[in-house]
Order: structure tokens, then C-alpha cells, then sequence
């Protein structure tokens, strides 16, 4: 059974940043309004997750590290949703088959919280009363303590936090609603208030991707053909040499994906005459069964169905929006 879980952990948890990845989307199933990630050495020391989302019942905890056991398949409605986060009841097992994990849980029902935990496998099945505030904590500790060649694999540990740190700010950047922070090695990284209006939007932004890019940056908002492309796109003075500031999501997730990053570029190039890569955050909202996609989970690749009419908006909007200003 412990094999079969860090065989399934070759496919969801390559690094320290897959994890957080992991545990900061349970947060948000969880309807966490706040989200404390504290990493050590890399992550590869300490993973620490907290939230105030729902929480987990006593007696649901153990179901909680058993495979393909999700709380999440409540209807046929949701295999859109499954399907659009690749799969179910792999994560928290997982982990725990490459790690040393706690998990600590209260419901707003419960007078105090419950903890399982173990090293490569749950110590007991019987959760043991603990403290926490209502919501869920999860500990991660020497992650691929008991997999040696997995943990050869892992970079140093200011990469790895590199890693990590980019997978926080890519969920940050499409969910405004939720605070979060980050800290590595007691240092605060991020302090992300939640982002109701424009001003605190702006805000988030600018801690993400800097002042200079809020400053030397054009918002657009173009809608065509049923498809909506808004955010915002860095003008010429602010190009990069490395496509390094690069946020696209589709439908609230984030993407990789060449036709959209071409047709940015192009748009960009052709209006700037810069051959310098373009800085933007930007969210494509597109009819969901217009997108396939990629169902492993670290994946980040979709498909549109109408590839030309995405990349004509794309180039079309960002074409639009800096026209005016042409250097
Ligand atoms: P999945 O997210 O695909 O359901 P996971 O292995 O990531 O699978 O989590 C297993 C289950 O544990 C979830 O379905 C959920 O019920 C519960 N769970 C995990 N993390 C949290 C959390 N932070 N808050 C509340 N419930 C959680
Ligand atoms: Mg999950």
C-alpha cells in the first residue's frame, strides 16, 4: 500500500513546490478566507500549510489518507470539476508515503482539534485529540526522507523555494478573495490581504510582480466571439530579456501555453518593435467545453478546440491596447 502511494507520489509530488501546490488547493475546496504557508529550507525541511476553510470531522480524518477517498465527488455535475483538476483522493496520501506528516483538523462544530500523522504511513488510524484553531494544519517534514533517489533529484534549496514560491503567487494572482502568506526559513515573503476592491487588487499585483510593473503596465478588458480576455499587459519600457513575468490563466487557472504566449509575444512585438518578451497577468474566461485539459496533475497545458479564434483575440486585444502607445 505504501509502495503504491509513493509510486502515485512520482506523478503528484516531483518537489517541494507540488506539494504546497497540493495542500494551498485543499485550502481553497476548504473555502479558506486565509491561507499561512511557512516553508523551511526549501520546503524540503518543512512544508506548513494552515487554513481556516471548513475543516475535517473526526471521523473523516483517516478516509482523508486513503486513496482515491475524496469528499469531493458529490454529483455528476462535479466531473467537469474533476476533470478540470485531473484527479481525486491522491494528494494527502501522497505525501504522506514520501514524508513525515501531521494533519490537524476542527470543524467550527468541534470543541477541539483532531490530529493523524505518521512517518511514510499513518501511525494510527485513531485520530488523538490536539490544538488548532478551526480550520486544517498540515506539516510535511523531510520530504523524501525514505525515497533517496527521489530526493537526489530535488535543486538547492533557494530553487526549490524558487519553485514554491512561484506556485503561491500563481494561485494568489487568481484568488483575490483569500489572504495568504509566506514565509521561508522564519522570513516573511509574502503578505497578501484579501483583494476586494480595485486598490487592494492593485496591491497583490504589486507584490508579486513588483511596483515597476504596476507603474509601466496597460489594463484591457476586450470581450469577443462569447470570450473574455482582461488583466494586465507591461508597455515596452518594462520588456523583459527572459519571459519571466508571465501569468495566463484560463477560467481561474493558471497556464502554459505556447499558442497563447505566441500570440502575446507577436502582438506585442509587432506593435512595439520589441523583440523583448512581454510582462503580463492575464485571465482568459472562455466556454469551458471549448478547453481540454491536460489531466496530470502538474501538468499546466490545456487545448482550445478553437485555437485560431483564442490566439486572434489574444493578438487582437493586446494589439488594441497598445497601439496607442506606440513609442
Ligand atoms: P482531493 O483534494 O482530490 O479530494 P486530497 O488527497 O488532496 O484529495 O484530500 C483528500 C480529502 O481530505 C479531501 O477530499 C478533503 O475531504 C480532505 N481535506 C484535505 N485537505 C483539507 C483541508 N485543508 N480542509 C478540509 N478538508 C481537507
Ligand atoms: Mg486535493
Amino acid at each position: 500500500d505504501q509502495l503504491i502511494n509513493q509510486i502515485a507520489a512520482g506523478e503528484v509530488v516531483e518537489r517541494p513546490a507540488a506539494v504546497v501546490k497540493e495542500l494551498i488547493e485543499n485550502s481553497l475546496d476548504a473555502g479558506a478566507r486565509r491561507i499561512d504557508i511557512e516553508l523551511e529550507q526549501g520546503g524540503i525541511g518543512l512544508i506548513r500549510v494552515r487554513d481556516d476553510g471548513a475543516g475535517i470531522p473526526k471521523n473523516e480524518l483517516p478516509l482523508a489518507f486513503q486513496r482515491h477517498a475524496t469528499s469531493k465527488i458529490a454529483s455528476l455535475g462535479d466531473l467537469e470539476r474533476i476533470a478540470s483538476l485531473g484527479f481525486r483522493g491522491e494528494a494527502l496520501p501522497s505525501i504522506l508515503s514520501v514524508s513525515r506528516m501531521r494533519l490537524t483538523s476542527r470543524t467550527a462544530q468541534d470543541a477541539h482539534a483532531w490530529m493523524l500523522g505518521g512517518e511514510g504511513k499513518l501511525d494510527s488510524a485513531a485520530p488523538v485529540p490536539a490544538a488548532h484553531p478551526p480550520g486544517t494544519g498540515v506539516e510535511v517534514r523531510d520530504l523524501f526522507f525514505n525515497t533517496p533517489a527521489r530526493r537526489k533529484f530535488l535543486k538547492t534549496e533557494s530553487t526549490e523555494f524558487r519553485y514554491a514560491q512561484q506556485a503561491v503567487e500563481r494561485i494568489a494572482l487568481s484568488h483575490f478573495e483569500v489572504a495568504f502568506s509566506l514565509k521561508h526559513n522564519q522570513r516573511r515573503v509574502l503578505d497578501l490581504a484579501a483583494a476586494d476592491r480595485e486598490a487592494t487588487r492593485q496591491a497583490r499585483i504589486e507584490a508579486i510582480c513588483g511596483g515597476e510593473f504596476v507603474a509601466q503596465s496597460q489594463q484591457l478588458d476586450a470581450s469577443r466571439l462569447g470570450m473574455r480576455l482582461y488583466g494586465w499587459i507591461g508597455l515596452p519600457s518594462f520588456a523583459r530579456s527572459q519571459p519571466d513575468l508571465q501569468f495566463f490563466y484560463v477560467n481561474g487557472r493558471f497556464v502554459r501555453d505556447r499558442l497563447a504566449a505566441f500570440a502575446l509575444r507577436r502582438a506585442f512585438a509587432d506593435v512595439m518593435h520589441s523583440t523583448h518578451h512581454p510582462a503580463y497577468v492575464l485571465y482568459l474566461e472562455i466556454d469551458p467545453t471549448l478547453v481540454d485539459v491536460n489531466v496530470h496533475p502538474q501538468k499546466t497545458e490545456v487545448r482550445f478546440r478553437e485555437a485560431a479564434r483564442v490566439h486572434d483575440l489574444l493578438f487582437g486585444a493586446v494589439h488594441q491596447a497598445l497601439r496607442g502607445l506606440r513609442p
